[in-house]
């Protein structure tokens, strides 16, 4: 830590702590672009308040052991930990979703993944499986919109599990059910009308890792391989296995992968294959729908 780090702000105000805290992100190593929004984030989250209450009290003093725990945060911030997992939840779609460093943060370009499966036109009682469920951001946000579907989502990580539940309940979603599986592994034989997944994606190496948010992720939810398609493979030819006939995969990956995603459920005999891009225009979405007959 750099000697600012273990500095403070004498004068308790709201308004005094934000600008000591904002110029101490700016000026850390990890700076970011962001850093009174990520201040003004962190102190809500020390007074239980919303931000608007910053803007009315801005002369209001923090309590001593405000002081303390809001100028920890802005250290650990300082060093890079990502807001997500200082306040411990992160909004995807409607719900607010509890995070831990045993799961990745769920992404806005996520729910690309989610509008796609919910524009497929499946039946009133669908069965869904959520591949790498970690928050269950994905299975909880389709089951939300779709009452009726029966989701499962799996995990290989018993903590990402744990969390997923506990977001279930704490959103009002307990329907959907949550198990510990190695992708297919533990799943006894039965057939999805979709499966949806966002697996890891990144290569091995990727310059990506050393940056911003994932450096604090867990590598396991991030990483597949050289080309970042081991996984992506795996799940593409397993996937047939357990979809009902005409079901679909639909996969979130990076940017530049699609042709290539494609090419691997073309040789697996999916038919309807397509990919769709994010509102930046970047393919991060692809599916295929497969009958089971074929197999
Ligand atoms: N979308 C993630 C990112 O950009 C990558 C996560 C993944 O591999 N599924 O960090």
């Amino acid at each position: 830590m750099n000697k600012a780090l273990s500095s403070t702000s004498e004068d308790t105000s709201i308004a005094a702590q934000l600008k000591w805290a904002a110029s101490l992100i700016l000026s850390a190593e990890a700076a970011n672009d962001t850093a009174l929004l990520d201040a003004k984030i962190l102190l809500c989250h020390c007074l239980q308040r919303d931000t608007s209450y910053l803007h009315t009290w801005p002369e209001k003093t923090l309590e001593p052991e405000q002081v303390i725990q809001f100028t920890e945060l802005i250290q650990q911030r300082c060093q890079g930990h990502p807001i997500a997992y200082l306040i411990g939840y992160r909004d995807f779609w409607t719900l607010r979703l509890r995070v831990s460093e045993a799961t990745l943060i769920p992404r806005p370009e996520t729910e690309l993944l989610v509008e796609s499966a919910l524009e497929l036109g499946l039946p009133d009682k669908a069965k869904v499986l959520d591949l790498g469920t970690g928050t269950g951001a994905i299975a909880l946000a389709l089951a939300s919109e779709k009452s009726h579907w029966q989701v499962i989502g799996i995990d290989k990580s018993h903590d990402a599990v744990k969390l997923a539940k506990q977001n279930a309940t704490e959103n009002q979603l307990d329907s959907v059910r949550f198990m510990q599986s190695d992708w297919f592994s533990k799943l006894d034989k039965q057939r999805f009308d979709l499966i949806v997944t966002n697996p890891p994606y990144v290569e091995d190496n990727s310059p990506y890792l050393q940056q911003g948010d994932v450096r604090f992720e867990p590598l396991s939810a991030l990483i597949s391989g050289a080309d970042g398609l081991d996984d992506i493979r795996f799940i593409v030819g397993q996937a047939k296995g357990f979809l009902a006939g005409a079901g679909w995969l639909v996969i979130e990956h990076g940017f530049e992968q699609d042709e290539k995603i494609r090419n691997i459920f073309e040789s697996n005999a999916y038919v309807e294959i397509r990919s769709v891009s994010d509102f930046n225009g970047l393919p991060r979405v692809t599916m295929g729908k497969f009958y089971e007959n074929d197999l």
